[in-house]
């Protein structure tokens, strides 16, 4: 049911549809150059953002993992966070990936820092502490469909808390949730842009 008959035309794409989507990478610091390789294997173009300029025209931003505390100065610095908290607001999706994550949520405990604000969760920075920082771990099932079987790469990553009655948890490891979405919000806490799996950035595209 609902497959059109094969002889009937595609539907009209709008003309800023048309051709590859245009992601932006916020380029404060942090793995800018992976997300953008990912956004490659997505079928994106990735563009740099370090001014408001940058944003016109994008379809959808990433918000990458680093030192959250870095990249919310480089904001303040370069007057980035209404910017971002407008683009936001425009109905434009967002990918916050580990200090990406972070800086989307409304609250943050463990060393808070400025963030934007947009996510109804509580962001704890390096909650796994310092004995296991770094670990990979595939995403216990039960993950929304498509995302079956995700390995995660964590680095020093927070944990999501009191998430709100919005938000929508796509994948948990030991029960913890590793990527939740809010309307066109997605946050993971830990790195889908290393390794090959290209699903959490094909996600952050059908938003678009
Ligand atoms: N521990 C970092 C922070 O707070 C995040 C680490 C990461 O992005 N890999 O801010």
């Amino acid at each position: 049911m609902g497959a059109r008959p094969a002889s009937a035309a595609p539907p009209a794409e709008p003309s800023a549809r048309a051709g590859r989507r245009r992601v932006g990478i916020l380029a404060v610091q942090g793995d800018v150059e992976a997300h953008a390789r990912a956004l490659g294997r997505a079928g994106a173009e990735a563009v740099r953002v370090l001014r408001e300029k940058d944003l016109d025209g994008l379809d959808a931003l990433v918000l990458p993992g680093g030192e959250s505390t870095t990249i919310a100065k480089g904001l303040a610095r370069l007057g980035l966070y209404e910017p971002l908290r407008a683009f936001a607001r425009a109905g434009h999706p967002m990918l916050g990936t580990c200090a990406g994550a972070i800086l989307l949520a409304r609250r943050v405990e463990n060393h808070p820092v400025e963030t934007l604000g947009l996510l109804d969760a509580t962001a704890v920075r390096n909650a796994y502490g310092t004995q296991v920082d770094s670990f990979a771990a595939a995403a216990d099932s039960g993950a929304a469909a498509g995302l079956e079987g995700l390995r995660c790469v964590f680095i020093r990553a927070p944990r999501l808390r009191d998430l709100g009655p919005d938000v929508e948890v796509l994948a948990t490891v030991d029960g913890e949730p590793v990527l939740v979405r809010e309307g066109k919000l997605l946050a993971a806490t830990f790195h889908p842009e290393l390794g090959e799996d290209p699903r959490v950035h094909e996600l952050l595209l059908a938003l678009a």
